[in-house]
Order: structure tokens, then sequence, then C-alpha cells
């Protein structure tokens, strides 16, 4: 199927909204007719070649056609499909409306990134999952698009240069320190700040916006609105201290003991890659998606001449697992110039973690897909470097403890594949830092930070949330945990008499 052009699609809705003008009202039926608007996006065969950003934005005609499919239910089972319960029917209908700041207005009372979650969210599992429109057509997949419309206001208001500053409350005296610059560490900082409460933010990476930054690609997520949200932070009065990584620069405690924070919101994520654990895995040319990742977005590898810390420059990649990190890695390694890039994943499409969005992304890129298969060990030349990878082919068994079927090994299966680079995609745990250097902080075997419902720790007035204490999880989790973690500082602070620290 060829892929339509922005043109194409802006046409297509302009033509829709002519005639809808022609009805004298809107009724269920008319709304359930109007196609679901498409996301206007690059050609794959342009954008395998450059680092901007796949999908493109609707127009207004679009976002107004696509605004218009929404039944605005009553009981609103979106709403309850999102973890930060966003009043999705009303920000639909403001852009029905024409009332673009209302919209923001609306989108901004229960979510602090709306250009970053319109983005990212896996919307199809939380809001867009319970939609009545995607019930009523049988098919999931055409629900309101509520991450789309999300994305289009908030590009429109910071296109605008319309982003309104919080109001932010008279000094109060009292300090919060916040570990973690990533979306946990940013919700709390806002939520705090607003309050009039001193906030510094420690981040262990020369930039901030944790795995927004350094993680998601910029063909997902453009850096430049993760900026600006953190300049927004700068404006509202939080300072930000980089290169600074609390548990060796300076202790967790210490912060309070000796630098005078009256609390603590530890959002330090889940940084740690884990690996296969199979022989060559120390070869040149294996990396952890998380390096690969940061090497290509935060240090600009992928900019071959200028680049301070160039990445290693591959012909053939191997990418295992199947999640969106992984289709991430893959099709980064695409752009980076590989000339084949084979995912390897060893259950089946159903039981793939990743996006049905990504994978397709991936996939229309070139990424060569290998389901029911995996890495034995990794071979190497007496150089040391990566010249291939052999692999075992799996077939699906009864179901495990996580609902999906096992695979099970087929014996004398073995093969080698032709490989100059492995980028182990496999999953994050904790870095385990900040629990070896504080005594008192609980976690449990995975090594998160254990929390109560207020997102408070074992540690007084030391609160912890988003991947620290969920494992790798989202954005929008981890700014969900933020904002209960917010709340509880701002009462614990206005409990305290003035000045006490
Ligand atoms: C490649 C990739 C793709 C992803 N894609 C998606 C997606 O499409 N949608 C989605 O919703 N989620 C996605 N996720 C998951 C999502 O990004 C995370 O769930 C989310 O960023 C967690 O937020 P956080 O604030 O808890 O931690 P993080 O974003 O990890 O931020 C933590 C910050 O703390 C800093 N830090 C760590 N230790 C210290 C220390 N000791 N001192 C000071 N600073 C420290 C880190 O440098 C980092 O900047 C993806 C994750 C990865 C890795």
């Amino acid at each position: 199927m060829s892929h339509p052009t922005p043109e194409q699609l802006a046409a297509a809705a302009n033509k829709c909204l002519k005639d809808l003008e022609q009805l004298p009202a809107l009724k269920v039926k008319d709304r359930l007719a109007i196609p679901m608007q498409e996301m206007p996006s690059q050609d794959p065969q342009v954008r395998r070649h450059n680092l901007m950003e796949v999908a493109l934005g609707y127009t207004p005609a679009q976002a107004k056609a696509e605004a218009l499919r929404c039944l605005q239910c009553k009981n609103k089972p979106c709403v309850a499909g999102c973890p930060v319960a966003i009043d999705i029917p009303a920000f639909i209908q403001a852009i029905a409306d024409g009332d673009y700041q209302k919209s923001v207005d609306i989108l901004k009372q229960s979510s602090l990134l709306p250009a970053v979650c319109g983005r990212v969210c896996p919307q199809e599992e939380q809001c867009q999952k319970p939609c009545t429109v995607g019930k009523a057509l049988k098919d999931v997949n055409q629900a309101v698009s509520v991450g789309r419309l999300e994305r289009f206001v908030a590009d429109w208001e910071r296109e605008q240069g319309k982003v309104k500053l919080p109001v932010i409350k008279p000094e109060t005296g009292k300090k919060v320190a916040i570990i973690g610059c990533g979306p946990a560490g940013i919700t709390v900082a806002a939520d705090v700040r607003r309050e009039g409460h001193a906030v510094t933010i420690f981040e262990a990476f020369h930039k901030p916006g944790g795995v927004m930054v350094y993680g998601i690609p910029e063909f997902r997520l453009p850096k430049v609105i993760v900026q600006k949200e953190v300049e927004t932070l700068e404006q509202m009065g939080c300072k930000i201290q980089t290169n600074f990584v609390v548990g060796r620069t300076r202790k967790l405690l210490d912060l309070m003991a000796k630098d005078g924070f009256d609390a603590i919101f530890v959002g330090v994520g889940a940084g740690l890659p884990k690996f296969m654990n199979i022989p060559g895995e120390n070869l040149v040319g294996v990396f952890s998606a998380n390096e690969y990742l940061t090497r290509a977005n935060l240090m600009r590898a992928y900019d071959f001449a200028r680049a301070d810390t160039p990445i290693f420059r591959s012909n053939k990649v191997a990418v295992l697992g199947g999640g969106n990190v992984a289709m991430d890695a893959a099709r980064m390694a695409v752009r980076l110039g590989a000339k084949e890039v084979h995912l390897v994943y060893r259950r089946s499409r159903v039981e793939m973690p990743a996006r049905i969005e990504e994978v397709g992304h991936a996939e229309e890129e070139g990424v060569i897909f290998h389901l029911l298969e995996n890495a034995k060990r990794i071979i190497g030349n007496e150089q040391g470097l990566v010249t291939g990878m052999e692999c075992i082919r799996y077939e699906l068994g009864e179901p495990d403890a996580s609902g999906r079927r096992r695979p099970v090994e087929l014996k004398g299966s073995e093969f080698i594949m032709d490989v100059d680079t492995v980028i182990c995609a496999i999953g994050n745990e904790s870095n385990p830092l900040l629990r070896q250097t504080t005594p008192g902080l609980d976690h449990n075997k995975w090594g998160n930070i254990i929390a109560d419902a207020s997102q408070l720790t074992s540690l007084p007035a030391v609160y912890a949330g988003g991947d620290i204490v969920l494992g790798a999880a989202t954005v929008i989790l981890a700014m969900g945990q933020g904002r209960i973690a917010a709340a509880a500082i701002n009462k614990a602070l206005a409990a305290q008499p003035a000045g006490q620290t």
C-alpha cells in the first residue's frame, strides 16, 4: 500500500468537514461514520535516513474531524483509562469548538507534559481501550485518537508561544531536593514550586529530561519539546544542578542533615540495563540498548564527523528483545546507517510487548523480524570484535506466570547469524547506588524503592516515585506518582511551623 501524503490526508479531512456542514445536527451515527483521521507521517524510505520526527501532526481540519468523532459519553470510560484522569471528552470538545486555549487549560489541570504524553503514551492500552467509538466499530484501533488530539493542541500552545507560567505562591522558606530530572522529578518540581517552596533538582547526566532525552529517540520525541518544559521549570525558579550524582557527589541523607533540605523526592528511574548472561557479551560491538541510545541521543553520536563520542559503525545489527526499547534501538540502528537490522525475539508477535504502531513503523523502515528465535552465544574474532551470533529456534508451550505462552527451545535448531553488532534490549532494573549508600531506605527484591500510598519511603521526609518504585514503566505513570508525592510533600511542609528545618 502506498504511503498517503500529508496533502492527501489534509484534503480528505477538508472534504469530510464540508460534508458534515451539510448536516442539520450531528447524530451518533454521523459521528461514527466520520473516518478516523490518520496521522500524517514521513515516508518510510525518506525517514530511514534522517532523525526527524516520524509523525507530523494533525492539521486543524484533521483535528476537528477527529474531535467530532467523540460521542461525549456521559460515563466517560476514557477518563477511567487515563492514569492521571484527564477530562478527555472536555478537552476534545474544546478542540471541536476551535477553542484550543481552553483545551490546553483542561489538559494541564491533570498533565504537566501533554506534548510528551500525546506522543509517547500507550493510549491503545489506556484511554483509547475503553473508548465507546472503538467498541461500537468493534475495533480498538478505530477508537477516538486521544493522543493525537492531545499532541495537536499542546503543539499549538508551544508554537504560538502561549505557554503560561503557573502562578507561584509567596516563598515559604522551605527547601525540597529532587533527585533525577525525568518525568517523575519534573512533575514534583512543578507542583512543589507552585506552593512557594524552593526546589533544587540534582541530575546525574549533563542534560535534564531523563529517558525522554537520553532514551526515547528524536524521531519519536523531539528534544526541543522536553527542553521547553525544563525551561519552564527554570523560569518558575527551580534550580537544576546537572552532573551531580546523589550517592556519589553527595549522600542522599546529607542533603537534609548538612544542606538543610526539608524534604527529598527520589525519581532516579530504572537505568541499569539487564544482559542475557551468555558467552561473548564482553566483545566489542555488544551494547545495551541504553548505552546505544544514550550515545546516539544525548552524545549526538549520529553526527559521526563531529561527535566527541562517535558510535561504533555497524553493518549488520542484531537487536535482542521485543519491547519499545528494542524497537527504538533497531530503528536508531537503521538511521545510523546499518545495512541490515535484525530484531530477534523469543516469543511470537502476539506476545510482543512493544506498541503495535512502533512495530509497524520498524517494519516499514526495513527492520527484519526473527520471531521465536533467541541468542545462545555471541562469537568474536581474535581482535575481540563481534563476527556473529549463534541462535536457537523456539516454539510456544504452555502459558507461564505472566499468562504469556512460554517459549520452549527446539533442540538441534541452532544456526549462526552473521552480525557485527549486538544490542541487548531485554529490560532495565534499578541502579543500586542509592540503596547501597542510604541506610534504612527499604527496597524490594528487584531493588525498587518501597513507597506507601503517598509515595513516602521508609525514611522520614524522603519520597520516591516513577520507575525507581514501579520498575521500568511509563512516562504517564511516573508523572502520576510524581503528582501524588508532590501533594504529600506540600501537605507535610504546610503542617510544619514556618522556618522549621
Ligand atoms: C528507550 C526507551 C523508550 C521508552 N519509550 C517509552 C514510551 O514510548 N512511552 C512511555 O510512556 N514510556 C517509555 N519508556 C519508559 C519511560 O521513559 C520511563 O518509564 C520514564 O521515563 C520514567 O520516568 P522517571 O522520572 O521515573 O525516570 P527517568 O526518566 O529514568 O529519569 C531518571 C533521571 O534520574 C537520573 N539519575 C539516576 N540516578 C541518579 C542519581 N544517583 N543522582 C542524580 N540523578 C540520577 C537519571 O540520569 C535520569 O535523568 C521508554 C524507556 C526507554 C528506556
